[in-house]
């Protein structure tokens, strides 16, 4: 309802007599409006997520006063100094800031590095054009100017840029429920102040622009809507783009940086062009802040690189459900125990184990009770055996467990300690092999296999020593 009605508003005051009342008539009801559909659309929110809202409420309300007392004509503080209307204009930045911090920090806890470092990188690029072509012409108008008065002029655009770093923040911040639809809303709001200096700096002519300005202020209004609607409708609030990754990096965004990036060096070839480079030195600081941040940036990126490489290496690694170390990392494990004890002249024992009829206890428990019972007995078998053994997932139901420093005899006496722990009166069989010091450690793993077979064959749950098959058979 509130959304009809301000259109329908803003479809009234657009095409309105020319008048300063007229927009004051539009504007000024505006605030408190949009006041009011903020605090009744945030109600039902935990407090710690209202409070950034109110300071928004009141921004909003500053801004849309602020003309008032221009046109009733109070001059609260006389002299050619900054008046009320400048003090309201200004309070909402703060205010603005303020509020947009406190939900940055509720929706975040941790902050985003790479976020920050993108929305700075954009507005050095966007600072330096607004250095060159409004704070700093507007700093040197208003040379005859006292110094207060000097400061305001330049805390518009200045204040611009500190919204604009935290608008990108908000528009590029990543996860369950980015605050998408206020950033909407600034950028507005941020579009039509850009509209404003430029309208300023490329013509004065104002009697024949003033509609260009009407069109401006509606802007500034159907922004309002879109922050009332962020507050109000929970799809616009939390109309987030999912889990993303913290530095993903999309071609929309890679263009803005890339075009912000360019900036300085377009600038001093325009200027050159021109005839004089006059912001010789702003450019060349703007360039020094761009290239400090996208090697910061360039940083970041690898570093997450690394991390991921690290976390995929890992994972390969790692059997999911027992979280022991799976084939892959074994087979690795295993020539480099082998090599170890070569060099050392100790003995090596290896078990293939296998649990018995676990496909019966599948069929009889489920499938889950069945994963359940692989890490109960994992995590048994790896609390009975020293830190120097390695054991291992080699597949399905089939674990291998390495034991340096260890004969046959001593690997069997392990071995038993495993069966003793077995939970939920499982057995398992198992083909023990002692390394001979010079066969691979595939041949040992088929020793140790072919023992595993004799232990199924006598009749499950006993452990088999290869040495003791027929020869014959190996
Ligand atoms: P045997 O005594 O001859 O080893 O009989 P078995 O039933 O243990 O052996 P078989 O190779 O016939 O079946 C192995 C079963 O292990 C089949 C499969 O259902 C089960 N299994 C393999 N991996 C998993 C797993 O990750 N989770 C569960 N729940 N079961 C698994
Ligand atoms: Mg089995
Ligand atoms: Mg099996």
């Amino acid at each position: 309802m509130y959304a009809i009605a301000l259109v329908a508003a803003v479809a009234i005051f657009v095409p309105g007599p020319r008048s300063p009342w007229w927009e004051i008539l539009f504007q000024v009801p505006i605030g408190p409006s949009c006041g009011a559909a903020i605090l009744v659309g945030i109600r039902g929110l935990p407090r710690a997520e209202r409070v950034p809202w109110w300071f928004l409420t009141a921004a909003v309300l500053c801004t849309c006063t602020a003309p008032l007392p221009d046109q009733l004509g109070t001059d609260w503080f006389p002299g050619d100094g900054p008046d009320i209307a400048d003090y309201l204009f200004l309070a909402f930045y703060p205010l603005m800031a303020t509020g947009l911090t406190l939900m940055l920090r509720t929706l975040h806890r941790r902050t985003d590095w790479a976020a920050l470092v993108d929305a700075l990188t954009v507005t050095v690029g966007i600072g330096l054009l607004a250095w060159v072509y409004a704070i700093e012409p507007a700093w040197r108008d208003s040379a005859g100017g006292s110094p207060l008065s000097r400061l305001v002029t330049v805390a518009y655009p200045v204040a611009d840029l500190a919204l604009l770093a935290l608008t990108i923040l908000l528009l590029r911040s990543s996860g369950r429920r980015a605050p998408f639809w206020i950033g909407v809303s600034l950028g507005g709001y941020l579009t039509g102040d850009c509209a404003w200096v430029l309208l300023f700096t490329l013509n004065s002519d104002w009697g024949q622009l003033w509609w260009t300005g009407r069109l401006i202020n509606a802007l500034y209004m159907l922004s309002l809507l879109v922050l009332a609607l962020a507050a109000a409708r929970p799809d616009f609030r939390d109309h987030g783009t999912g889990a993303a990754a913290v530095s993903r990096l999309s071609l929309p965004q890679l263009t803005l940086l890339t075009g912000a990036v360019l900036i300085s060096p377009v600038l001093l070839v325009a200027q050159d062009i021109a005839g004089r480079v006059e912001d010789a030195i702003a450019i060349a600081i703007g360039s020094a802040i761009m290239f400090l941040l996208v090697v910061t940036r360039m940083a970041q990126l690898l570093k997450q690189a690394e991390r991921q490489q690290q976390a995929v290496h890992e994972l390969s690694r790692r059997d999911e459900l027992t979280g022991l170390p799976n084939r892959r990392a074994w087979t690795d494990e295993l020539p480099r125990i082998l090599e170890r004890a070569r060099a050392d002249h100790t003995p090596v024992a290896i078990a293939m184990i296998d649990l018995d009829r676990f496909k019966l206890f599948n069929d009889r428990y489920g499938h889950p009770a069945g994963d359940r019972l692989l890490k109960e007995a994992t995590a048994a078998w790896h609390s009975a055996l020293r830190r120097s053994d390695v054991l291992a997932r080699y597949g399905g139901e089939e674990f291998i467990a390495v034991l340096p420093g260890v004969d046959v005899s001593q690997a069997i006496v392990v071995l038993e300690r495993l069966r003793l722990v077995t939970p939920q009166d499982q057995t398992f069989s198992a083909g023990v092999a002692t390394w001979d010091g010079t066969e691979t450690s595939d041949q040992l793993i088929a020793r140790a296999d072919l023992a595993l077979y004799a232990a199924k064959n006598a009749g499950r749950d006993r452990i088999c020593d290869a040495a003791a098959l027929p020869t014959a058979r190996l």
